[in-house]
């Protein structure tokens, strides 16, 4: 791989009020086998052509079923991303939702809000504990 660009995956921290948030949305993973019943924030890879918030915004529509308003990026500690694997990298937005109910459609097999203290209650992907104590730390909710 020496050479080439990671993978950039996109996910969102949705939570139920911007200004103010107290919960926070995990989504327990179907596959693949080594990663089922871990919970992560929900998200994907960009595709070529789009932006990486224009692939946000498709992931949640396709995997949760909603249409979400952006809120901060929450910044990694890599010149602003989170290495997540050795070929991937990963950017993550607060969102909100504005339209629908968020289900767990296609990659995931449960759903859970977490309310606030509470945030840390699931087996999230290791790669995504740092991130879910930024998501604190920019928040302030937990
Ligand atoms: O969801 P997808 O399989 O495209 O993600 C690629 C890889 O990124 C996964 O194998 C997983 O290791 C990692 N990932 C993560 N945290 C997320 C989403 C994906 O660590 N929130």
């Amino acid at each position: 791989m020496t050479g080439s660009q990671p993978t950039l995956v996109v996910a969102a921290a949705l939570v139920d009020d911007l200004d103010a948030p107290t919960v926070l949305l995990s989504a327990r993973r179907r596959t693949p086998a080594s990663l089922a019943g871990r919970w992560e924030f929900p998200g994907g890879k960009v595709e070529p052509g789009e932006t990486p918030e224009e692939a946000l915004h498709r992931e949640l529509r396709e995997e949760l079923g909603v249409a979400v308003g952006l809120g901060d990026e929450v910044p990694g500690p890599e010149d602003g991303v989170w290495r997540i694997t050795p070929t991937h990298v990963l950017r993550l937005w607060l969102a909100e939702v504005v339209s629908g109910v968020p289900a767990p459609l296609v990659e995931h097999d449960e759903l859970r809000w977490l309310p606030a203290g509470q945030w840390f209650d699931v087996p999230w992907l290791d790669a995504d504990v740092p991130i879910v104590t930024a998501v604190v730390a920019l928040t302030s909710a937990d």
